[in-house]
């Protein structure tokens, strides 16, 4: 059974690590920094974490510059790992207020996904656990990955393929919503995928015979791409845009690339679509005259729910709640939902019941590390109900109480829920046990090409000279 504690010491707790909790929700909102770039962002992080006591192991941890992997340890106990994020994405930016209007500064990225929250909920639960340890004397290893870039490459990809998460009994995430509720959820797995074509450039109107046009075999691939869909199973999803398709009209293009994904339920049904995309490629190059090459750069796997973990945690979200709203709050939230015409319910004030492990179609790198090790996360308000994320308004109340609040509560299940972990033998038990049952006869392969040492996207001072030393020092000079 879990050692006895009252309310008291978990509140306790929480209020210790609450001025980091703002100070992260805050500053990371405000720097807007995007993946791959969070230089500043994950520089907060280890600030508080090294003030809190914590060591940090590795900054550009498994090969991305902006990750870091943090540790308290007191004595030999159970080992718990926490996931914060901290990018944000590009043209979401946005003042905190209720409405779309341009950050007064001129910063046009934006924490539309509330990562600014979410990073702050899983340091900040770290650091309430760790008060609580030491409060109650309980033995154990605290471990915090800066899990940058969640939105392009993910860092626990990387992570993952250097067996990062592998001697953890449990690891912790959660996400900015517009409800409470625990994640038994199955998400999709994908890859992320460029498509370059090449073909030769002519003068469009004087001799085009002498052109092969690459755009003509992006246009090709994109519609076999999409008469493919129709013989697809309904988990699977295809997006994509045109990255490049020519430079002026009256130049046949040369060069063409699509930046292409691919979601399914599994690894084998992306991996099997993934191989009908090559066919389509080369096709497409065979049918204008001209080449293909493909770039499966990046993938990731999907989320892999835990019971024991997840009754837990809904037990606890029950306990805990959604924030109690202010009426001010409310009304932002209201004023959001007329601007967005959704219905103005305002803020979600319940808990959902615990779901049974519905698939659903968005990704998460945290997919990786569920196939690791125990894994459980937890939902929590912080925009409105009916808005949808990577939208304005989740900027606009991240930056307000009302993210911040969110983030709170979220830290507060994050803690209870881990050190319940700690404390509970049968509880590791059950969670490995059915881990065990989940993963029985699967070996981790990482979705990650061999040759991919680095994320694709790295700024290009980031591959000049992106060594751990040279992003440290750039996230301290601030
Ligand atoms: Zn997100």
């Amino acid at each position: 059974m879990p050692i006895q504690r009252g309310n008291d010491d978990v509140s306790q707790a929480i209020d210790a690590a609450r001025p980091a909790i703002e100070r992260i929700c805050a500053e990371v909102w405000e720097l807007a920094e995007l993946s791959l770039h969070e230089v500043h962002s994950s520089a907060v992080h280890i600030r508080e974490l090294e003030a809190a006591g914590f060591t940090v192991t590795g900054v550009g941890a498994a090969g991305v510059p902006t990750a870091f992997v943090a540790e308290w340890r007191q004595g030999d106990g159970p080992k718990i790992g926490f996931l914060p994020e901290y990018d944000a994405l590009p043209g979401l930016g946005n003042a905190a207020v209720p409405r779309q209007e341009a950050r007064a500064d001129g910063q046009t990225s934006g924490h539309g996904c509330g990562h600014n929250l979410l990073g702050a909920g899983l340091t900040g639960a770290a650091i309430a656990v760790k008060h609580a340890m030491q409060a109650a004397n309980v033995p154990g290893t605290l471990r915090v990955y800066g899990c940058a870039a969640e939105e392009v490459e993910g860092a626990k990809v990387y992570m993952a393929r250097e067996g990062l998460f592998n001697d953890l009994d449990a690891c912790f995430h959660w996400h900015p919503a517009p409800i409470a509720a625990v994640i038994n959820a199955r998400m999709a797995a994908n890859n992320s995928i460029k498509i370059e074509f090449h073909g030769r450039t002519a003068h469009a109107g004087i001799e085009p015979w002498q052109g092969r046009s690459a755009l003509d075999a992006m246009e090709v691939a994109a519609h076999a791409i999409n008469l493919m869909r129709e013989h697809l199973e309904p988990t699977a999803r295809t997006h994509y845009i045109y990255e490049a398709g020519g430079v002026a009209p009256n130049i046949v293009p040369d060069y063409a690339r699509m930046w292409l994904k691919v979601r399914d339920a599994d690894r084998a049904r992306v991996n099997a679509t993934t191989e009908w995309v090559r066919q389509i490629a080369d096709g497409a190059a065979l049918a204008t005259q001209t080449r293909a090459s493909v770039n499966v750069y990046y993938g990731l796997h999907d989320l892999l729910p835990n019971t024991p973990l997840a009754e837990r945690m809904q037990a606890i979200l029950e306990r805990v709640g959604p924030p109690a709203w202010s009426e001010a709050e409310q009304a932002f939230a209201r004023a959001c939902q007329q601007e967005m015409g959704v219905a103005e319910k305002g803020l979600a004030t319940n808990v959902i019941p615990l779901q049974k492990e519905p698939t659903i179609g968005g990704s998460s790198d945290v997919g990786d590390v569920s196939w690791c090790t125990p894994t459980m996360g937890v939902i929590m308000p912080t925009l409105p109900l009916g808005v949808s994320l990577h939208t304005w308004p989740v900027t606009a109340c991240g930056g307000t109480s009302i993210g911040l609040k969110g983030a709170l509560a979220a830290a507060t299940v994050l803690a209870m829920t881990a050190l319940d972990v700690l404390t509970d033998a049968d509880l590791r038990r059950a969670a490995r046990a059915d881990f065990d049952r989940r993963t029985e006869g699967f070996t981790y392969v990482s979705p990650l090409p061999p040759e991919q040492t680095r994320p694709l996207g790295l700024p290009e001072w980031m591959n000049a000279d992106g060594s751990a030393e040279a992003v440290e020092a750039l996230g301290r000079s601030r």
